[in-house]
């Protein structure tokens, strides 16, 4: 498969010399089709890595951690992870609709303010497509 060719704010996430991995704890992560369809075309089934949760299929977690980090803390599909995965540590704040760099990331200080500007424009995009397809999802509910 060809590698996902899209914009991603590069941070080193090697802490104290072990994978940090925190942001996929409790991953909340929301995906598109595109997201879905790479991430089936590796193999994997989506039932088994996507959760809908009002309406919106995310990432799921199996015992506190997404699907796909593995025990070092490193994502099993890195090199294809979803598209909000590439823009992390950016994130929508959800009361100012402003993209910010999450404060739970300890790299956040080496986002640039140009990968900021950038990764907000993505976001943006980002929540527009996910939200405008949700009346018509095709995903059964699970649960989380
Ligand atoms: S897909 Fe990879 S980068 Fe995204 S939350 Fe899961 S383990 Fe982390």
């Amino acid at each position: 498969m060809k590698k996902r060719r899209s914009f991603g704010v590069r941070v080193d996430c090697v802490v104290n010399g072990r994978f940090c991995g925190r942001c996929c704890h409790q991953t909340e992560m929301p995906l598109t089709e595109e997201d879905i369809a790479t991430i089936e075309g590796l193999g994997f089934k989506r039932e088994d890595f996507v959760v809908v949760i009002d309406g919106i299929p995310r990432l799921r977690n199996v015992n506190g951690r997404c699907y796909f980090l593995d025990e070092s803390n490193r994502c099993r599909i890195y090199e294809h992870r979803p598209v909000g995965c590439r823009i992390y540590p950016v994130v929508l704040d959800v009361e100012t609709g402003k993209a910010v760099v999450d404060d739970i990331c300890p790299r956040r200080d080496s986002v640039s303010s140009r990968d900021l500007r950038r990764a907000g424009t993505i976001l943006r995009k980002l929540v527009r497509k996910i939200y405008s397809r949700r009346p018509q999802q095709r995903f059964s509910p699970s649960s989380p």
